[in-house]
């Protein structure tokens, strides 16, 4: 009798630890929740006033009236390019909690693929040039044709940030190649440069949020540290992967697999908007 009332109350302390951990789960989702609401919002206050920055600033620094002298027309261009950093982070960071807070909405829709190859390389050509550094765009034949189900202007934003970096840490006569092929049903778009590379024990970290290889206050490089973490979130909401390899000094190659059918189970995108 005594080993029954034992387990008993051993059964009670469990439940009741059960019943804290189910309280404690709930408190940490709705907080985190009322996180990524936060951000959201914030996001959306803070580029009202901006965009009014941005505008004014590039007016001043027009100078139509050439009523300001060189130093100000400076000074001018010197607010507008820190506002337009600022808005860019603002704009990461609003993508990042709409895409915690489940709220990121998708536009899928069939996407000829060298739809979204002549976009891109039109971008890239102009910013290989600047940079002497060589740029060139492969397709597998199989793809020429090709259309694929899903949300154009994120695709395009994945692959952005990632030639923005490729370009960002691949020194002058180095090569920056974006190449499509055909895996099962996936397009697989391969961004290879022959830059810095990145160590081993970085290459998982990177796509946390604000993580950098260098991480200290001197670095060379700027940047927010947020592009990868939306580029694998973005990944993941249409229903692919992003993943690395690199050697570090020799040059690095993302390798993003998105599937050519988007299935509306794998993404998570429910409610409204939130800007
Ligand atoms: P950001 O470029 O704004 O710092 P990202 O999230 O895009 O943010 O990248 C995080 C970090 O990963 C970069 O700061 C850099 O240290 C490293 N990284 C990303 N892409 C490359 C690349 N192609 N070559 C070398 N390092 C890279």
């Amino acid at each position: 009798e005594e080993k029954v009332n034992q387990l008993g109350e051993q059964k009670e302390k469990l439940e009741q630890a059960k019943g804290e951990i189910e309280r404690k789960v709930l408190e940490v989702e709705v907080s985190s929740r009322y996180k990524s609401e936060f951000l959201a919002n914030m996001s959306h206050e803070l580029r009202t006033p901006l965009n009014s920055i941005l505008i004014l600033s590039q007016l001043l620094a027009e100078n139509k009236h050439k009523r300001l002298a060189e130093k100000d027309v400076e000074f001018a261009h010197n607010i507008h390019t820190s506002g337009a950093s600022l808005l860019n982070l603002i704009n990461e960071i609003l993508d990042l909690s709409k895409i915690e807070a489940g709220k990121m909405e998708l536009d899928i829709e069939p996407v000829p693929v060298t739809a979204i190859t002549e976009t891109i390389t039109t971008l890239f050509t102009e910013i290989a040039r600047n940079k002497d550094v060589t740029f060139r765009t492969t397709i597998a034949p199989v793809l020429q044709k090709a259309t694929i189900a899903t949300d154009r202007q994120r695709v395009e934003q994945i692959l952005r940030n990632l030639l923005s970096n490729a370009f960002k840490f691949t020194p002058k006569n180095g090569t920056v190649a974006l190449s499509l092929q055909a895996e099962n049903n996936n397009v697989v778009f391969q961004v290879a440069d022959t830059g810095i590379g990145i160590p081993k024990d970085k290459q998982e970290i990177i796509f946390q949020a604000f993580q950098q290889v260098d991480g200290s206050t001197k670095r060379q490089y700027g940047g927010t540290g947020l592009g990868l973490s939306i580029s694998r979130e973005l990944a993941h909401v249409l229903g692919g992967s992003i993943r690395l390899e690199s050697i570090e000094g020799k040059g690095s190659t993302f390798i993003v697999s998105l599937p050519l059918t988007f299935n509306e189970t794998l993404s998570v995108p429910t409610g409204k908007e939130i800007s």
